[in-house]
């Protein structure tokens, strides 16, 4: 393969040849245009999006091997035993290998008989193997799941901050990160580890608009959670494949019983359960037609089942970035499907309160905490909950998308253009430094310490509130949120910042109206001053 030559002809006839597929999707194209030129790439693209060909095919389209490194041990043996099938001289290397599996790959490597190679982050950095690459012909380097290098995304791993090791021992050869999470710091913190710095970006559209995005309040009928969801499959995915999340193994293993007892099939899944137990769940789940898995955030991850037609929710997850990725589960395969979630205040409650608990320094606690306040707006968003989620994400959606519940039965809402004013100038004239607690105060005109120390009491602002109680004014700043009105500060400290959005709404020249029935809801949720 010659370099300056642009991938296309050749890369559209392997395509077909070996995956058998027509076309390029969106942007692949021009990725594997890029990474087979020798260019690095930070492709952010949705689940299902079809980050894999990225890297497959310049892999096969340059000299050498393509390296691809990957947290997912569980599923790389799928994904090389699916390359096999299609003629594609693939291996992994991982802890689950014996030695001498270890020495048979390790010698195809040597002998240029492999064109793609799936690594294990601690395998890779391990000095031996970074010697054997060396000394190797290796095409490429693809990090997927890269957000895992971030601290600040929901899945952290160590390992990954010392891929910056490709960089200084591989400066030839293309980078290629892939994620599925779009966050602007995320994307920041993977570009520094990874040296990325002048790469080529690119970002697909989050929208899935076969999902059906729907958000209950729990409690709503007499019956329970688990009876909601069990009405909700038997309605509308009876004998379909589905994901239900549960934030504990406890409420897994009930809830997975409780719908085995009603008839309806449920496998439990979770970090506690012995090895074996896991595969054969996730095995039986790849591999059967119709069956449910119940489960904590460990399962999932990577998880290629297209046919799953629903994800449940019984409890939050724990930001836009966990719920999109979990909800995207669903529908790979681009046919109608369902992201269904109920939760109540106490869920709420009892979020805030693991998060506090964590051992996390307070600098991330503040950035989790500002991710959950946007997961709540958008649980309580009256607008179009697609254009929430991709708003969210970067991204603008022109019209409510038909396909969510806010869009198919719009709830209550009521014009909330006065207050929604006051609460964004509370934001600008306190110097768009502070959070919702302090806000509030001020809109409410709470003399604080900290209202007094800073004096702010002497604000035109302070006390324009007074006739809407404490979780009106932190419901409406939180759809502000929500709604792109205040934006959070990309250091975490949590100051909500008035946006450009906002200033057509200041100056009068738009109405906003916001949901009201959460106006009403009486908390019984304590204070939570952040
Ligand atoms: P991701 O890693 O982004 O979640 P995958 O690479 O697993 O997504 O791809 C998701 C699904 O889409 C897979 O079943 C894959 O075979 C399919 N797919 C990807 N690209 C194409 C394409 N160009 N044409 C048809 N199907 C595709
Ligand atoms: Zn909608």
């Amino acid at each position: 393969m010659t370099a300056a030559q642009p991938a296309n002809a050749t890369a559209l006839s392997l395509l077909k040849s070996v995956w058998g597929y027509d076309q390029f999707r969106g942007v692949q194209a021009d990725i594997v245009r890029a990474v087979t030129n020798g260019e690095n790439a930070l492709v952010l693209m949705p689940t299902g999006g079809g980050k894999s060909l990225c890297y497959q095919v310049p892999s096969l389209l340059r000299r050498g091997v393509g390296v691809v490194v990957s947290p997912l041990i569980a599923l790389m043996k799928d994904q090389v035993d699916a390359l096999r099938q299609n003629g594609v001289r693939a291996a992994y290397l991982n802890s689950s290998l014996s030695l001498q599996g270890v020495r048979e790959v390790e010698a195809a490597l040597m002998a240029g008989e492999l064109d793609l190679l799936y690594v294990a982050p601690e395998r890779l950095l391990m000095p031996r193997m970074l010697e054997l690459l060396e000394q190797a012909e290796v095409a490429l380097f693809a990090v997927d799941e890269a957000h895992c290098v971030s601290q600040w995304g929901h899945d952290f791993r160590p390992e990954y901050q010392g891929l910056g090791v490709l960089q200084e021992r591989f400066p030839a050869l293309p980078r290629l990160a892939l994620t599925a999470t779009a966050d602007e710091r995320t994307r920041a913190d993977i570009i520094q580890v990874l040296g990325l710095q002048g790469a080529h970006l690119f970002v697909s559209s989050f929208d899935r608009p076969n999902i059906q995005y729907r958000i209950q309040q729990k409690g709503v009928g007499k019956a329970g959670p688990k009876s909601e969801l069990l009405a909700f499959i038997q309605a509308e995915h009876p004998k379909e494949a589905g994901i239900v999340y549960c934030l504990s193994r406890k409420s897994v293993e009930e809830t997975a019983e409780w719908l085995s007892r009603q008839g309806v099939e449920a496998l439990p899944y979770h970090a506690g359960l012995a090895p074996r137990e896991r595969n054969s769940a996730q095995e039986r789940f790849l591999q059967e037609e119709g069956l449910i898995v119940v489960a904590t955030v460990a399962f999932g991850m990577g998880i290629d089942k297209s046919n799953v037609r629903f994800v449940a929710h019984l409890d939050l997850p724990k930001s836009m970035e966990g719920y999109y990725q979990e909800t995207g589960r669903a529908g790979r395969d681009g046919l109608p499907s369902t992201a269904w979630m109920t939760y109540g205040l106490a869920d709420v409650v009892n979020v805030r309160r693991m998060l506090a608990q964590s051992d996390a320094p307070e600098h991330i606690k503040r950035v989790e905490a500002s991710k959950l306040d946007a997961l709540l707006a958008y649980c309580e968003t009256a607008t179009c909950r697609r254009q929430v989620l991709l708003t969210y994400f970067g991204e603008d959606l022109a019209e409510p998308c038909g396909n969510c519940d806010t869009c198919l039965s719009p709830p209550q809402t009521f014009d909330a253009t006065k207050p929604a004013q006051m609460a964004l100038s509370a934001a600008i004239r306190t110097g768009n430094r502070f959070g919702a607690a302090h806000l509030t105060d001020v809109l409410l005109g709470n003399l604080t310490e900290r209202v007094s120390g800073l004096g702010h009491h002497q604000l035109p602002t302070f006390g324009v509130g007074k006739a809407l109680p404490e979780r009106a004014w932190r419901n409406i700043i939180r759809q502000l949120v929500a709604l792109g009105y205040l934006t959070t500060d990309a250091a975490g400290h949590g100051s909500l910042i008035a946006s450009g959005k906002s200033r057509p709404l200041l100056k009068g020249e738009q109405t906003l109206w916001l949901r009201e029935e959460m106006l009403t809801t009486p908390s019984k949720a304590k204070k939570d001053r952040r």
